[in-house]
This record gives structure tokens, C-alpha cells and sequence, in this order.
């Protein structure tokens, strides 16, 4: 029997129409940009709406086709938000590099997806200057900067000026339609085994994870809000924050190169920021500004916090000294990259505040669009009891399906459908908050028994002598592996490690409490701002236990 089939529009779901839609209901909302040239750069969507139509005029007369890649090394700003909408807007594929990668890796990136033009800040001319005799497919370096600040000499072959390549076009380009499976940009997943993996995101994808992240459950964002993304527009395009903002029509607030906790302090107050997101590691900065000079947010209300575990510690004083609300979330590169966020039920009103904060504490529920379920290494599904510990996998519209220019599929089969396994092992509660214990190749094996490197590092950190701590796996003659405790010590502050370890007592399970403290100066962190257990095991893999 023939279904009868649904008789509504086929609207294609563009990036492009995000951007549009802002200029005409938001038109004089603005954007406001910390630049690299030092100032502060201010207009609006109705501005950036013409500008990213000229970027679209400019490309194509540089003779970029649908689908040529064009690649950023570039800070958090205005002309790299246009980049968002003049690339993808207009059929090409938007490729944000992290240029906090090793320079061997970002010519590997850059050669993988076929760069066909280079767009960047001018921090990074020194660094393209010593990458271009490595990349064959770059046809066009552009400097995101104007004729004032552009470069007197570069060993760049016809190095381009944005402002140039803009002023040049007459704004009288029409945003085309085309298939909304269209590829919109890509981004890598950092590669800590083996190479690094293109995530291809779609104009479909992009738009459904934009309408998913903006929902009250979500990250909760609407018009009156001032969203300031710390997190990088080259991490996972900065979590969807550019997309979402003229979505809703939010003013938006970059900060530039400028991540120190002074800078973003001030800009933060200066503009009237309400809602902000960004890795644990920014916000101690942030916090530690804060404390010091006894200075609180008068505007920032909440903030999402992810990328890695947030310590209950860092949401409690955001929560309690500052008046801001944290949403912990999970995902990633794979994800587009958002999959869950820890808001309350209506049930969990009555709980008394410790009771919600371990609720809180989680990585929470999934956005409607994104399943999940929980594995043993059989790929039998684990039960949601919030005891029973898995492989999370996930699936939908917004989850990629295969990686860039690889032939083999990362999916794995569970129940008759297709799922990809996030290399993330969680539990599962009954009310359907997700708890993440570890990445697989993280967790510490005990005996046979698994141990938490994040509750390990949660507990640390709640001591006020702790500025960061990381808990990694130490190898045990009887027991396999037992935990080792990095530690990092607050400035001025007095810890032993005797002191450090007592305080585990009575908060886990003897068996559980590190059997070593290492007091170290600096934690060794990624691209993306989080511990990097790798190196930190590489570095203590001659340590010897006082247990073993
Ligand atoms: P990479 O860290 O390799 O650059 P991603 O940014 O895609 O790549 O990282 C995704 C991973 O980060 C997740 O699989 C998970 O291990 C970790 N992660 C992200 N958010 C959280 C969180 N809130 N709690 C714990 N781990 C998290």
C-alpha cells in the first residue's frame, strides 16, 4: 500500500538563512570584537550580512567552486564569523584549524582536506609563512586584516587582504539553495592515537544542532541575551554558539586572542555578557582574576562548561561566590558537538541542594535528536540503573556516519541499528542523566576493578590548596594499575602529600584512594585546553609506587 505522504514545503535547511534571519529581525544587534590589531571592533548583523555576501563574491572570483575547502587560522572574531557564512553560505566548506596544533599536524590537516585557500590572523603570518612550501593544494592566502596593518613583507606568493577582497565586490550577491546534505564545513578530532579524523558536518546537521542547542534544556539561549564564546570558533565551531546567536539574535561578544582572566573580565563586564561557554581550564583563569581582586559578575548569569569533566568544586564557587549558573555538558568533534547538558526536572525541586548539585554534577540528558545507549564489550546494552558502567554510544542526525576521505565505517551495530562509540565509558541513571567515569583509554584497572580518573580529580580539586590536579594509571606489580595523583599547588599554597591523600578519606573507597601524590609546576595541556593524560603517562612511566 502506498503511504500517503506529507504535502509541505521542501525548504532546504541553509546556514546562510541564519544569518539572513538576523539581519532582518536583529538587523541592528550588535557584534563586538576584541582584535588582534589591539581595538575593539564594533557593528552589526546588518553590517556582517552584507560583508559575508561580499566574502561570497570575493571567493567565487578567486575561483573557488562548490566544495573547495577554505581553511582559518584564526582567533575568535568578526571577520572569521563572516568567514562562517560567506564559505558555507555560499556552497564551499568552511575548515577551522586549531592553530595550537603542532605545525607538522596543521600541514597535515591542511593537506588532508585539500585546503584550497588559507584565511588568517595576522599572529599566525610567522607560522603560514614556515607552512606553505608544505602545502601544495593552498591557491590563495588571505590575511584577515586591512590595508593599515597589512604585512610590508612576507615570503607569501600574492598574499591577499581581506578588507581588499571584500571592499572590492558590490554586495549584490543572492544566497543560493541547494541541498541542505551539502557539506558546510569540517573540522578534525585532535588525533591523540594515529592521525587526526575530518568530521563533516552537513547544512542539515548544522541547522538541527543549532535548533537543538538554543532549546531551554539545552544551552537556553534567546535574544536577550549577550553571548560571549570563549571557546574557540576552531574547537567544534565553537560549540554552535556563532550559529545559534543570530538564530535567536543575540548580540555577540569576541574576545580575540585575549583569554587571559583580566581581558575577559573586562570585556565580559564591559559589554553586558549573560551567557558564556568555554573548557574548565579558561575559567580558572577567569575565577582566580576574579577572586584575587574580590570582583563580581554584575551581568554573566550562566555559563556551559565542557570539553572535559567540570569539577564540582569550580561549579560550586561560580555557583556561590558568583551567582552563575553552570550547565555541564558533553560531547564532541563527532557530535557536531553537542549531546548532553545537566538541567533539573521539575521533580528534582523539592531535593535539598546537595542532592541537586550531584544531579548537576553529571554530564546530564541527552538534547532530544541525540540517542544514546551503554554497552558491555560484548555490545550487549547495560541497563539504565546508574550503577552499571559501559561503552556509550550514540546516534542521530547531528552524529557523524563515516570520516572524511575514509572508506572504513567507525559505526557499530547495537539492537538492529547503527551507533558510533564515543570512546567514552559512562553510566546511565533512571531518570536518563548520562555520568561519564573516564575515556576507555583513561580508566585506571585495579585488580580487575575499574577506578575513576574523574572522580579521582573532582575530589582533588574541591581542596582549596589545589589549582589542578590529574589522576592517571601507574603500573603495580600485584594490582595491574594504581592510581597516581598529579598535582599542581595554588600559588603561595602549603600541601603534602600526606595531606593531599587524607583528604580522599571517607569521600571514596579505600581501594580507591591514589596510592602516590607527584607535586608538579604545570600540567601538560592539548590543543583544546584539556590534561593531557598521554603525555602526563609518558612522563611517569618510570614512576615508582611507594606501594608496589
Ligand atoms: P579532543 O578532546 O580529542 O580534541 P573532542 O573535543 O571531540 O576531541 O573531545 C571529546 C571528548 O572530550 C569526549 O569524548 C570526552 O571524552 C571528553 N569530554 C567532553 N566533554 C566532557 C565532559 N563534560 N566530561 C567529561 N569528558 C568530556
Amino acid at each position: 500500500m502506498a503511504r500517503l505522504m506529507g504535502q509541505m514545503m521542501q525548504m532546504p535547511l541553509m546556514i546562510s538563512s541564519l544569518l539572513t534571519h538576523a539581519a532582518r529581525h536583529a538587523g541592528d544587534t550588535e557584534i563586538v570584537s576584541k582584535r588582534v590589531e589591539g581595538d575593539l571592533h564594533r557593528y552589526t548583523y546588518r553590517d556582517a550580512e552584507l560583508r559575508a555576501r561580499k566574502l561570497a563574491q570575493a571567493l567565487a572570483r578567486l575561483g573557488c567552486e562548490p566544495g573547495d575547502r577554505v581553511a582559518t587560522l584564526a582567533w575568535n572574531g568578526y571577520r572569521h564569523f563572516e568567514a562562517y557564512f560567506g564559505v558555507s553560505g555560499s556552497g564551499l566548506v568552511l575548515h577551522t584549524i586549531n592553530p595550537r596544533l603542532f605545525p607538522e599536524q596543521i600541514a597535515w590537516i591542511a593537506n588532508d582536506a585539500a585546503d584550497r585557500v588559507l584565511c588568517f590572523d595576522l599572529t599566525f603570518l610567522p607560522l603560514v609563512e614556515k607552512l606553505a612550501p608544505q602545502l601544495p593544494s593552498v591557491q590563495h592566502y588571505v590575511v584577515l586584516t586591512g590595508r593599515s596593518h597589512f604585512p610590508a613583507q612576507t615570503s607569501l606568493p600574492n598574499l591577499l587582504c581581506y578588507e581588499d577582497l571584500v571592499d572590492a565586490e558590490d554586495g549584490t550577491y543572492r544566497w543560493p539553495e541547494f541541498d541542505e546534505n551539502t557539506a558546510s564545513s569540517i573540522c578534525y578530532t585532535s588525533g591523540t592515537t594515529g592521525h587526526p579524523k575530518g568530521a563533516v558536518y552537513s547544512h542539515r546537521s548544522t541547522l538541527l544542532h543549532t535548533y537543538g542547542l538554543v532549546m531551554p534544556d539545552a544551552m537556553g539561549i534567546g535574544g536577550a541575551d549577550v553571548i560571549l564564546p570563549v571557546v574557540p570558533m576552531f574547537h567544534v565551531n565553537a560549540w554552535g554558539t556563532p550559529y545559534a546567536a543570530p538564530m535567536v539574535g543575540a548580540k555577540l561578544v569576541f574576545p580575540g586572542p585575549h583569554l587571559d582572566g583580566k581581558s575577559l573580565y573586562e570585556l565580559l563586564e564591559a559589554e553586558k555578557v549573560s551567557f558564556s561557554a568555554g573548557v574548565p581550564t579558561v575559567w580558572l583563569g577567569l575565577i582566580n582574576f576574579a577572586q584575587a581582586g574580590k570582583l563580581k559578575f554584575s551581568t554573566l548569569r550562566r555559563t556551559v562548561i565542557g570539553g572535559s569533566a567540570c569539577p564540582p568544586a569550580m561549579m560550586r564557587t561560580l555557583e556561590s561566590e558568583f551567582a552563575v549558573q553552570v550547565i555541564h555538558a558533553w560531547g564532541m568533534t563527532e557530535m557536531s558537538p553537542l549531546g548532553t547538558l545537566s538541567l533539573l526536572k521539575a521533580k528534582h525541586a523539592a531535593l535539598d541542594a546537595t542532592a541537586q548539585h550531584r544531579i548537576l554534577e553529571k554530564q546530564g540528558k541527552v538534547i532530544f535528536g541525540v540517542d544514546m545507549a551503554i554497552t558491555d564489550d560484548e555490545g550487549a546494552a547495560l541497563p539504565w540503573d546508574g550503577q552499571s558502567s559501559g561503552n556509550l554510544v550514540v546516534r542521530g542526525p547531528w552524529v557523524i556516519q563515516s570520516y572524511f576521505g575514509r572508506t572504513e565505517s567507525p559505526l557499530v551495530a547495537l539492537e538492529g541499528r547503527q551507533w558510533f562509540p564515543t570512546g567514552d565509558v559512562a553510566a546511565i541513571d533512571a531518570d536518563a542523566y548520562m555520568q561519564i567515569t573516564d575515556r576507555s583509554k583513561d580508566v585506571i584497572k585495579s585488580g580487575g576493578e575499574w577506578i575513576s580518573s574523574i572522580e579521582l580529580e573532582n575530589i582533588a580539586m574541591a581542596h582549596p590548596a589545589v589549582l589542578e590536579a590529574a589522576a592517571i594509571a601507574c603500573s603495580h606489580p600485584k594490582w595491574d594499575e594504581r592510581p597516581l595523583l598529579v598535582v599542581v599547588r595554588k600559588p603561595g599554597a602549603e600541601l603534602s602529600r600526606e595531606q593531599m591523600l587524607g583528604f580522599f578519606e571517607g569521600k571514596i573507597a579505600k581501594w580507591q584512594i591514589p596510592d602516590d601524590v607527584a607535586f608538579v609546576a604545570e600540567i601538560p595541556h592539548t590543543a583544546t585546553g584539556k590534561i593531557q593524560k598521554l603525555k602526563l603517562r609518558e612522563m611517569f612511566k618510570g614512576h615508582r609506587l611507594p606501594t608496589a
